[in-house]
């Protein structure tokens, strides 16, 4: 898509123009790091997730959910070291003489984004969880992660659900961290949403899941190390030649890759990104980060660290309950390790398909919002072409009655034909339904197609059917009914 010059301030204006997100509470000045979605935003954000949970828990038999508390007992944290490690290095910038955060590795090392030096001497470290009240006189962190919460219901749900290993949790909710700048509309934000797996495997047992031949640009520890450049190769072959460690963190690798290609992602705009030595943490085996290309450069989409079992056995420490699981027939017992965690951001997963979906059509002077069905806020739209024609409204109105029981479907008799398809490009909906005429004569519709313009008539009788086959992108438009001119694109 013509996307190339759309700036993240541009997106963010757009998305506030047209209803998909709001600085919040935007009435008394809007509050940094804190967005609000709209009528819009909230059913694309909602159909990201769920695609994200149809992919990661209903469609396999190796991961179930939880949804865990938002504030939790705050020795949680103090067993998962968030209470003495979880914090940012605040530097100045001795130009722009705006705050920032970088990671204690990049201390001497980074210049802030306005090209100015940090002051390094006076950098300080800042605690990036979140407190707050609880009862009289008690205290809880709001949650900077919801990783803890699976590490903390683990033998819970192994035992619930009758997991064997190797099995994953997965969750998906709200996050909170007190970034000292936060920036960038939706990429780095005070309050955000995180869809998180821990996998749980025998550190023993091989990954028995097939690593594809999909092919990703590469960026390892040693190639940064060099000054090299990345280079695109196969998942499998960065696997067979040791670049990635271990099979499991390949195969998981590209199956995150694979969710964003699947609904509509630029694949030539991702790559993996290793963590060099003294940027890994320090539990961490191996890191690696599914990245992006923004148009403010590379960054991090999903952070998947090889945790092994740290966390698990932090928790039995400090908690004093085993976190050990009976794993053969013979009982023997083993904490198990977690060789990924794919850990995603919902927002930035967000940004990523409107950057991508996001072009500027100069022919038809308007944004069209190239969304894949299945995120789109609106599946079609169904217009009565005049609305004067009281028979051709009751008309369109009863098909849309009959669609909204399935799908959620827009109806709009407001404006020229004309301005309401441009209109639901602009919004993404990938079809529109115009009741005409002929509709009355021979109970047909048109249906345009959001990508093309093109259109074509399909008998009403056959429209759900024919709407499912698109939606689900089973058969190609143009075989999906007669091909019609017509003088409105
Ligand atoms: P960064 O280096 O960008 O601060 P991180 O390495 O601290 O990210 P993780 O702790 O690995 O992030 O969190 C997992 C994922 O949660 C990230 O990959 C990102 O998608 C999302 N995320 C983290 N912090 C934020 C934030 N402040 N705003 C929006 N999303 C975030």
């Amino acid at each position: 898509m013509e996307n190339s010059k759309l700036s993240v301030d541009e997106l963010a204006m757009f998305c506030k123009r047209k209803g998909f997100v709001y600085p919040s509470a935007e009435i008394y000045g809007g509050f940094a790091g804190f967005w609000d979605f709209g009528h819009l935003g909230v059913e694309v954000k909602n159909n990201l997730k769920r695609e994200w949970w149809t992919f990661h828990v209903q469609k396999r038999d190796d991961i179930v959910g939880i949804d865990g508390a938002i504030i939790t007992n705050p020795k949680v944290w103090e067993a998962s070291g968030h209470v003495a490690n979880f914090s940012d290095i605040i530097v100045i910038c001795k130009k722009c003489k705006k705050a920032n955060k970088i990671d204690k590795h990049e201390i001497g090392k980074v210049k802030c984004p306005c090209g100015g030096e940090y002051d390094f001497e006076k950098a300080r470290e800042f605690q990036s969880m979140f407190k707050t009240n609880v009862g009289i006189d008690g205290f809880a962190y709001l949650r900077p992660e919801t990783a803890q919460l699976i590490f903390t219901n683990f033998k819970f749900v192994q035992e619930n659900a009758r997991m064997k290993l190797p099995f994953g949790i997965a969750q998906i909710g709200k996050a909170f961290r007190n970034e000292i700048a936060p920036r960038d509309f939706l990429f780095r934000m005070r309050e955000f949403e995180q869809m998180e797996i821990e996998y749980f495997v025998n550190p023993k047992d091989k990954c028995p899941y097939k690593i594809g031949d999909s092919e990703i640009f590469v960026y390892s520890a040693e190639m940064q190390e060099k000054n090299k450049k990345m280079e695109k190769m196969k998942f499998i072959d960065a696997y067979k030649k040791g670049i990635i460690k271990t099979d499991w963190h390949a195969y998981w690798l590209e199956q995150e890759f694979l969710w964003f290609v699947g609904l509509g992602a630029n694949k030539e705009k991702f790559r993996i990104r290793q963590h060099m030595k003294d940027e890994k943490s320090h539990y961490a085996y191996d890191t690696w980060d599914l990245e992006y290309e923004f148009p403010f450069g590379w960054k991090e989409l999903q952070g998947m660290a090889n945790r092994t079992d740290y966390d698990l056995k932090q928790h039995e420490k400090n908690s004093g309950v085993s976190m050990a699981i009976v794993i053969n027939e013979k009982g023997e017992k083993l904490i198990p390790h977690v060789v990924c965690e794919p850990s995603q951001g919902v927002e930035r997963a967000f940004l990523v398909f409107m950057f991508d979906a996001y072009e500027y059509d100069k022919k038809r002077e308007n944004v069209v919002l190239h969304l894949h069905p299945k995120l789109a806020c609106y599946k079609a739209a169904v217009l009565p072409i005049v609305r004067v024609d009281k028979d051709i409204v009751k008309l369109a109105k009863e098909i849309y009655e009959d669609l909204k029981n399935e799908y959620n479907v827009l109806y709009d008799e407001s404006g020229s034909i004309g301005k309401r398809y441009a209109r639901n490009d602009e919004i993404g909906t990938p079809y529109c339904i115009a009741v005409d005429e002929q509709s009355l004569k021979d109970k047909s519709i048109t249906v345009r197609d959001r990508d093309t313009t093109k259109q074509i008539r399909v008998k009403i009788s056959d429209l759900k059917e024919v709407l499912k086959k698109l939606l689900n992108r089973e058969i190609e438009f143009e075989k999906a009914g007669k091909v019609v001119e017509t003088r409105v694109k």
